[in-house]
């Protein structure tokens, strides 16, 4: 199934896509669960479920006449985020000179993570800020992300899978010339507007995240493309080593890491600029494209 939230008469709503009609129906909850349409909601009922499947109702809306939102516009915590971790990037990135916390060309030999704040997330086709007065260095990082289900700690590699919701994209945008000078990542990748996410989120029944393409376009020119089999943690890999000792809950958020191509990759680095369009796609996920607001 695919889930897209969407803003109905100035009220978030999920609905259900239909990829083939291109229409979206409205997900109603249970009988007796509190809080408004969400897909937040949705993913915390899912375990309590006796069967997973959710409710609509009324007629079927154009995919294309919504207003899209962030498929989880407000997650509960910080979105988990993965660095360096395809090799390709990994040695891009010390080759770049901007990363901080040592430049050798070697790929990590434990996962390295950070986060995004809640605040910073938008929609597909929201336009990503510059911000020009805090950087000149604006990036793109093409990554999928994991959604989870099913709550818990020290989830054992062999049992993530039961563990994981679906599947989103995002963008981690980043501000090298923050994530540089800071000597840590948070600041330069949590500017408001910064985490592009959507523009659904997909079951895990429906993908294989095991071998899924995933690319990223400026301005239609293809930057980055790999696939997650180059991963340096996989999957499981990632959620046994961030939930031992930390609790995971359902509807957190693990973007995966970002694969070579970044415009710090470049000679001299190809930063974004105002206009630019980005957009990642991968196998399932369907296309995230944001704008790089013009400046006004
Ligand atoms: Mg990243």
């Amino acid at each position: 199934m695919k889930f897209v939230s969407f803003l109905q008469d100035g009220h978030p709503c999920v609905g259900l896509l239909n990829p083939e009609q291109e229409e979206v129906h409205q997900v109603v909850l249970p009988t007796g669960t509190p809080g408004p349409s969400s897909l937040l909601a949705v993913i915390q009922g899912w375990d309590r479920a006796t069967d997973s499947s959710v409710e609509t109702v009324g007629h079927g809306l154009p995919i294309a006449g919504l207003e899209l939102l962030a498929p989880i516009p407000r997650p509960a915590c910080n979105i988990y985020c993965v660095g360096k971790n395809y090799v390709d990037h990994a040695e891009e990135f010390a080759r770049s000179g901007f990363d901080a916390t040592g430049n050798k060309v070697e790929a990590p030999s434990h996962p390295i993570f950070f986060t995004k704040t809640v605040g910073s997330v938008v929609g597909p086709g929201h336009p990503v800020d510059p911000h020009p007065a805090v950087t000149s260095a604006l990036d793109y990082e093409a990554e999928i992300a994991v959604i989870i289900g099913r709550g818990g700690r020290s989830i054992a590699a062999e049992d993530t899978w039961k563990h994981i919701w679906g599947y989103t994209l995002i963008n981690d945008v980043t501000a090298r010339d923050l994530q540089q000078r800071h000597r840590q990542w948070f600041l330069g990748k949590s500017l408001d507007t910064f985490c592009p996410m959507g523009p659904w989120a997909v079951t895990a029944d429906e993908v294989d995240a095991t071998d899924m393409d995933l690319e990223c376009r400026v301005n239609g020119e293809l930057r980055q493309q790999a696939n997650t089999k180059d991963l340096i943690f996989d999957i499981p890999t990632l959620i046994s080593t961030l939930s031992a000792g930390l609790s995971l809950e359902a509807g957190d958020i693990i973007a995966t890491g970002t694969p070579a191509g970044v415009g710090i990759g470049f000679e001299p680095p190809r930063f974004l600029q105002a206009g630019d369009v980005m957009s990642v796609s991968a196998s399932g996920l369907g296309t995230l494209t944001n704008p790089i607001l013009r400046e006004v």
